[in-house]
């Protein structure tokens, strides 16, 4: 028989062997990029994409999935051989089976059946396991049931909002803000971020305070969804009123890492419109990346047109989500869309007008 006090030092040397991988894997990793772009129809305005599709796990929850292992470890909740669930509309469930392979855990997501084809094979084909389930409200409870039978629940939208740092480490606020350093408007009049968890609009938020800055940030949401609803009368009970097919973000509940007081600016987004967008930024960078980058887009459009309105120069932030070839089958498909009633090409020829009113 192993005495507690055994059994508590193998815990121990496994949580520090995990931690040590963590690290590592975090040492390996490159910074992603911060692609510039100027548009005609904006002189004097500077647009910045931070490409976190970038990342071996292919979106931006790779910063979160590293936090929440590293915090559930650092918590004690997290032991050798132990199954890991969350609840998860495919991108942060594809950075959790990454990270639980590279661990060695078990790793189970509970979605919504909904979630695009792709990302569900992708979970699967990192050996992770998917419970999908048909109703999206119920996929928090289903992730409890899990939890209950002994599994280690990561809750990306309980924890997102602390399990980073916020203060730096090299989260996404401090490595954008560096990699600005050098450009003519180091300080940016706006950074724009969707909210999905709300992790990645919390962590710029209080860092942009932290240094001090006036740079403003701006929530690009999907019509009628739920951070919009309640930021307006900062009512953490409000719903979406519609639902929307751009993944990732526009959430059906005011979710515990929405932190209303640091956001200054919401814009909503139709999603015919920010299906364009999507599109429009594969025309403007060369590649294809996710509607929620979209949503992205088009928020950063309508601001640089009201700084433009007011002759105001300076730079904008925005995230490139994840990569396109996730909605191949989906949002870059036309009998799909249609199949939805959305044909977002009148919206892409205005929004190219827009861009660039001499070429068009
Ligand atoms: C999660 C997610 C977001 C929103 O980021 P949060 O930090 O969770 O608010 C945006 N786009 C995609 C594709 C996402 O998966």
């Amino acid at each position: 028989m192993r005495s507690p006090a055994d059994t508590d030092s193998s815990d121990r040397a496994w949580t520090c062997e995990a931690v040590g991988i963590l690290r590592r894997e975090a040492a390996r990793s490159a910074d992603t990029h911060l692609l510039h772009q100027r548009l005609p129809a904006f002189p004097g305005i500077d647009f910045y994409f931070k490409d976190e599709a970038a990342h071996p796990s292919g979106s931006l929850k790779h910063r979160l999935a590293r936090s929440l292992f590293l915090y559930a470890l650092c918590n004690g909740r997290l032991r050798q051989g132990q199954p890991v669930v969350d609840a998860s509309s495919g991108s942060t469930a594809i950075s959790e089976a990454w990270f639980a392979r590279l661990l060695g855990l078990p790793f189970t997501a509970v979605m919504p059946a909904c979630t695009a084809p792709r990302k569900i094979a992708a979970v699967r084909e990192l050996g992770g396991q998917c419970d999908l389930v048909d109703d999206p409200a119920s996929v928090y409870a289903r992730a409890e049931e899990h939890a209950s039978r002994g599994a280690c629940h990561l809750d990306q939208f309980g924890l997102a909002e602390r399990a980073t740092d916020w203060r730096g480490n090299n989260n996404i606020a401090e490595s954008i803000l560096g990699q600005l350093e050098q450009e003519p408007h180091p300080e940016p009049a706006w950074v724009v971020c969707g909210a999905g968890t709300g992790g990645t609009s919390a962590t710029i938020g209080r860092y942009l305070r932290y240094r001090g800055l006036r740079t403003r940030l701006c929530v690009a949401e999907p019509a009628g969804a739920a951070f919009a609803q309640g930021w307006q009368r900062r009512d953490r009970l409000a719903h979406a009123t519609c639902p929307t097919i751009i993944e990732g973000i526009g959430r059906p509940r005011v979710e515990p890492g929405f932190l209303f007081e640091i956001v200054d600016e919401v814009v909503e987004v139709a999603d015919a419109q920010s299906i364009a967008a999507t599109w429009m930024l594969e025309e403007l960078l060369g590649r294809r990346y996710g509607g929620s980058s979209g949503t992205n887009l088009a928020a950063c459009l309508l601001l640089a047109g009201r700084m433009r309105e007011r002759d105001e120069r300076g730079s904008i932030v925005t995230l490139l989500c994840d990569h396109g070839e996730r909605y191949s089958d989906t949002l870059f498909d036309r009998d799909w869309l249609a199949a939805r009633g959305i044909d977002p090409r009148p919206q892409l020829a205005a929004m190219r007008a827009t861009v660039a009113p001499l070429a068009a």
